[in-house]
């Protein structure tokens, strides 16, 4: 079989047939090696940005001014860049002035790490020019050239050597790691929308653990936002099943709030959310146990995080297993309001008033009563003890 998609293998074909380079590059050629499923075939081109609008009927600026077409063909879509040196070694803020390079030498020259330096051509044949292979081979993550000088350029690649070990399992190599150490500083040049890319993936790699004590001792970790100093806590909750899981922990192990880390790494609304959860079924947890309140309030996964963390931190305390946790919200009597065999207008209906305030007052009695077993969820029992219940009241 050859590499690549049929249809990034014809975004290959055509710009060669129209006289241009092309080849497959990056993560996916990485992936092959270690037999990854590689999801993204990117490709980089000698062609222009605007030789390869032409060439193409659909075609999407993703990043102009980088050089980076999104080509959609059968349904896939495939990113095209044309052969750049990066951004420019000037400035190491956000701008990035990418100069556009004729030779894919350059182009790969300009790749942060070797492993990721690697060119495959339509015909198979693999374009090695920084010993990317045996890098692979001894499983390191190494710049490509000075390591100083790389980081100096970017200072994003010294968090991104962090997530790939943590992807790939690999060792960080020597002198690629000394000048993590000297450089650490520079990542406050950063943006944050770049730092929460990589964090992302650090979480969720494999090897999240070494990572984050990696991004500790390096000293990288001093110029993180929010990120705790003493990381053993962050590291024995390690290995996250989600990147929320992940953000969740550095939460409650740093004793910071949601808002604060939704702040300082511009998380999504729903991240928030759930970091909120989080946040909360922690701190009922570290009053009680979790009661049928919070198995109510709050999902499977908010519990098992703030457990986990809670048993963490307070080893000495009792704590409940995920299978317990599981069993309490199957034995809960409903999940939630919709779950109610009666709505508001059945209230309505039955005591032929018109509605207002105390409708949604008496659903949530029936709500509680019912959340707590003193009344079957049947539609019958529930007609019965409203009705009762008002003569009760009135
Ligand atoms: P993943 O499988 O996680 O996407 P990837 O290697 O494809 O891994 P990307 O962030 O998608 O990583 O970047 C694609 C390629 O672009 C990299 O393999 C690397 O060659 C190059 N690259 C990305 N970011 C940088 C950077 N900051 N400096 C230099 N080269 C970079
Ligand atoms: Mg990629």
């Amino acid at each position: 079989t050859s590499f690549g998609t049929n249809a990034s293998r014809k975004v290959i074909a055509t710009l060669e047939s129209a006289g241009h380079d092309a080849v497959f590059v990056g993560g996916a050629v990485r992936d092959h090696f270690l037999d990854r499923i590689a999801t993204d075939f990117d490709i980089a081109t000698s062609a222009s940005p605007i030789d390869i609008k032409r060439l193409f009927t659909v075609t999407v600026d993703i990043g102009i001014e980088h050089g980076t077409i999104l080509v959609v063909l059968n349904g896939e879509r495939i990113e095209v860049t044309t052969y750049r040196a990066g951004k420019t070694k000037l400035d190491n803020s956000q701008t990035h002035g990418t100069v556009f390079v004729n030779s894919l030498r350059e182009d790969l020259q300009h790749r942060d790490f070797t492993i990721n330096a690697l060119a495959l051509n339509l015909n198979g044949e693999l374009i090695d020019l920084f010993e990317g292979v045996s890098d692979l081979q001894k499983r390191l993550i190494k710049t490509v050239g000075n390591p100083n000088e790389r980081f100096k350029e970017d200072a994003l690649r010294m968090l991104r050597a962090m997530r790939f070990s943590s992807v790939l399992g690999f060792d960080i190599d020597g002198a690629t790691y000394m000048a993590i150490m000297q450089n650490a500083n520079k990542l406050r040049e950063v943006s944050v929308e770049r730092i929460k890319i990589e964090m992302d993936k650090l979480w969720t790699g494999i090897e999240s653990q070494r990572a984050i004590q990696s991004v500790s001792d390096s000293g990288l970790a001093d110029y993180l936002p929010l990120f705790p100093r003493g990381v053993g806590s962050l590291m024995t909750c390690a290995p996250f099943n989600s990147t929320t899981e992940g953000w969740a922990c550095l939460m409650l192990t740093g004793g910071f709030a949601s808002s604060e880390i939704a702040k300082a790494y511009k998380l999504s609304n729903s991240e928030k959310a759930f970091l909120s959860d989080v946040e909360r079924a922690f701190q009922s947890r570290c009053v009680r146990l979790y009661e049928i309140e919070d198995y109510y309030r709050f999902s499977l996964d908010v519990l098992i995080i703030a457990e986990k963390v809670f048993s963490i931190l307070y080893p000495d305390e009792k704590h409940v297993s995920e299978k317990e946790i599981k069993k309490a919200l199957l034995n809960m009597k409903i999940r939630s309001k919709e779950d109610l065999k009666v709505t508001g207008t059945d209230l309505i209906n039955w005591r032929n008033e018109r509605g207002g305030q105390w409708v949604g007052e008496s659903l949530a009695k029936i709500e509680s009563a019912v959340l707590h077993g003193k009344l079957a969820n049947d539609m019958d029992d529930i007609k019965e003890w409203f009705l009762n219940d008002n003569k009760r009241e009135e």
